[in-house]
């Protein structure tokens, strides 16, 4: 038998999300402040519960995805909603604090709670390919893994509820970089007359390639010992002024190659020129001091 589940919260995430579980065979129950954007769940076999309080009792899990946390807060966080042995899953993004946060404010209310972050688009919702992390207490994480399951690719990253939001925006951070390297090297080519789709395959293999590199990289990050076994950050360096040299040559934005230069010289001047380049972690762990 599959369990009920409600859904509190039908933007397109929300609606996506009440759609995978009813896909699944899930009773599924559904709240939103506008009603009207239940009704294709409701053709689907969804119910819409007429209160709030009603969405949370008629299921055992609730899963909450809106705007931000101040509508969770808006929402939830009234004297006639009860949370008292609910389980609450809240997939609206945030950062971390608020994670903790809305963690503390749950328990005290009498709820248990996972944070979530969502790392897919609507459309793949329902699918492997729509991955979900959750952090909080593993324990409430088992109890509705098989239900979660329905939305996707589900995993647990640890206890602290933070650590959901903490690897979204880790997730972001990889993004832009690739994207934001790749648009550099589109941009220089251009100039050469290569378009875009003639550079992206190789782009796509040198990114390929680098994260290679990741795993062992890490190693050396967790040892805390950067031996330059491959190339010298002073190596890469000197490479670096290459490309702002051909930036600006070409007359490119060399906004970003200067600010990973400028790091580096820094560390560099701190005696990390014969290191390995993953030994800029310590330039990464501190505040950009001017
Ligand atoms: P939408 O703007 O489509 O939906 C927002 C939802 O929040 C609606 O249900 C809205 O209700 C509700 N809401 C906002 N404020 C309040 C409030 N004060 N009280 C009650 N309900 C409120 O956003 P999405 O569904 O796209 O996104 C929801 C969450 O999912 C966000 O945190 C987003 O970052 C995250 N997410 C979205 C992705 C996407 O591709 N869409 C991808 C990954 C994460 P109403 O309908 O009444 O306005």
């Amino acid at each position: 038998a599959t369990a009920p589940v409600t859904v509190i919260g039908l933007g397109l995430m929300g609606q996506a999300l009440a759609g995978a579980f009813l896909g699944a065979g899930h009773p599924t129950t559904v709240w939103n402040r506008t009603r009207s954007k239940a009704a294709a769940l409701v053709a689907a076999g969804a119910h819409l519960a007429p209160s709030i309080g009603a969405a949370l009792d008629a299921s055992p899990l609730t899963i909450v995805c809106l705007t931000d946390y101040e509508a969770v807060h808006e929402l939830l966080d009234v004297d006639d909603v009860t949370l008292d042995g609910t389980t609450l899953i809240n997939l609206t993004s945030g950062d971390s604090a608020q994670a903790r946060e809305a963690a503390r404010w749950a328990e005290r209310r009498g709820a248990r709670y996972l944070d979530g972050a969502v790392m897919a688009v609507p459309p793949v919702i329902g699918t492997a390919e729509a991955v979900i992390l959750h952090s909080g207490p593993k324990t409430d994480f088992d109890a509705h893994s098989r239900t979660l399951g329905a939305l996707g690719t589900v995993t647990h990253l640890g206890e602290d509820p933070g650590l959901a939001s903490l690897y979204d925006v880790a997730g972001l951070a990889m993004m832009w970089s690739v994207l934001n390297a790749w648009l550099q090297g589109t941009a220089m080519l251009r100039k050469a007359g290569v378009d875009a789709a003639t550079y992206a395959p190789f782009a796509r293999q040198i990114a390929a390639g680098v994260a290679d590199w990741l795993p062992g990289y890490a190693q050396q990050i967790d040892a805390g010992s950067f031996p330059a076994d491959v190339s010298a950050l002073e190596t890469d360096a000197r490479a670096m002024e290459h490309l702002i040299g051909e930036s600006e040559a070409l007359g490119v934005n060399a906004e970003l190659p200067k600010l990973f230069k400028a790091m580096a010289d820094r560390a560099i001047a701190a005696g990390h020129g014969g290191e390995q380049y993953p030994v800029l972690i310590e330039e990464f762990g501190r505040p950009w001091a001017d």
